[in-house]
């Protein structure tokens, strides 16, 4: 069973309209999973119009919608600085735009922050716990920008670090392997995992000379005792689905393969799509399936199909909803 956490009310974080990582971006993936039955409840956003194009019929593995729970204050410390949480909390209840330039924020964007992160701890727990095969969060605002000490990149806690880091301290969790195919470095991810080599960091990214954060370089491999748990893999712009799936198949599968996880958690932005406004990469909605498909059979093999889905990216209405349906199909299939 597919476990699907997600809430309307996120709406509230709200950008303004001209930001890429707005609202619309929840409902257009909620139309795309009843257009392609993969839901069968009411769309909680009736009136808005998306224009999807044909979607297949998916009714044969529906996702099961479980209710998710605001995370706890106390979670975010789990790997930020109490001194960045203060500044956020501050910066939005003074009523603040933005927490840096690319940030924007309203006045109930911290609340929403913890009901983003509570989609993606509730997912993983899910999964830890054995209540779901796998589990799948389609929460904003997203994480993988976010360092312990600062929010950036539309990002305000780091959604994922936080989850991983919960199901070791709280699930008994070991090794957990997180595996980022947004188009932008996973730089918060990242940061939260440097020296730590019981979290396997593996970031696949358009090259950071040509895409923000401008990180990600290969010669990141992380510092101390984390050396050799972080991959990165940055991609030449115009590089398509067979590139992915290369890099996948010669460098993602060999590393996850001898680190021997014990859950797997995609950090799963759609911004590598050919029509994404945000980047410049060249890869379709079946190259999403095929991507998902891949890691998901690494799961089978490793850690018992242990795969918890986060989103992150992903700015073209349309190509995220109908590539986020085939990732969310091709979870339930594998
Ligand atoms: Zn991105």
């Amino acid at each position: 069973m597919l476990g699907f956490f997600s809430s309307p009310t996120l709406v509230h974080h709200d950008t303004g309209p001209a930001h890429p990582e707005r609202p619309d971006r929840l409902r257009a993936i909620h139309r795309a999973l009843r257009a392609s039955k993969l839901l069968s409840s009411p769309d909680p956003f009736p009136e808005f119009d998306l224009d999807l194009g044909l979607m297949p019929d998916y009714s044969a593995t529906p996702l099961t919608e479980l209710a998710p729970n605001p995370a706890d204050e106390s979670l975010p410390l789990l790997v930020h600085t109490p001194a960045m949480i203060e500044k956020m909390k501050t910066a939005i209840s003074h009523g603040q735009a933005h927490l840096d330039p690319d940030t924007p924020v309203s006045p109930r964007s911290w609340e929403m922050a913890l009901l983003s992160l509570g989609c993606v701890i509730d997912a993983t727990a899910a999964v830890v716990s054995g209540k779901c095969r796998r589990a799948l969060a389609a929460s904003r605002p997203p994480g993988h920008h976010a360092e312990p000490d600062r929010a950036m990149g539309f990002c305000l806690l780091s959604n994922v670090a936080i989850a991983a880091r919960h199901a070791q301290r709280h699930h008994g969790v070991g090794k957990v392997a997180i595996v980022d195919f947004d188009v932008h470095h996973g730089n918060g991810t990242q940061a939260a995992f440097d020296d730590d080599p019981s979290v396997l960091f593996i970031s696949l990214h358009q090259h950071p000379r040509t895409c923000y954060p401008g990180t990600g370089y290969e010669w990141e491999i992380g510092v101390g005792k984390g050396v050799g748990t972080t991959l990165n893999i940055p991609m030449n712009p115009g590089g398509d689905d067979a590139d992915y799936l290369r890099e996948i198949d010669q460098k993602v599968l060999p590393k996850l393969n001898d680190y021997k996880p014990e859950l797997l958690i995609l950090s799963a932005g759609f911004d590598a799509h050919t029509d994404d406004p945000l980047a410049g990469m060249n890869a379709s909605e079946d190259g999403f399936a095929s991507i998902t498909q891949r890691l998901t059979q690494a799961a089978n093999t490793l850690c018992n199909g242990r795969v918890v889905s986060a989103l992150e990216g992903g700015y073209n209405l349309r190509a995220l909803a109908r590539s986020f349906a085939k990732h969310a199909n091709a979870l339930a299939i594998t």
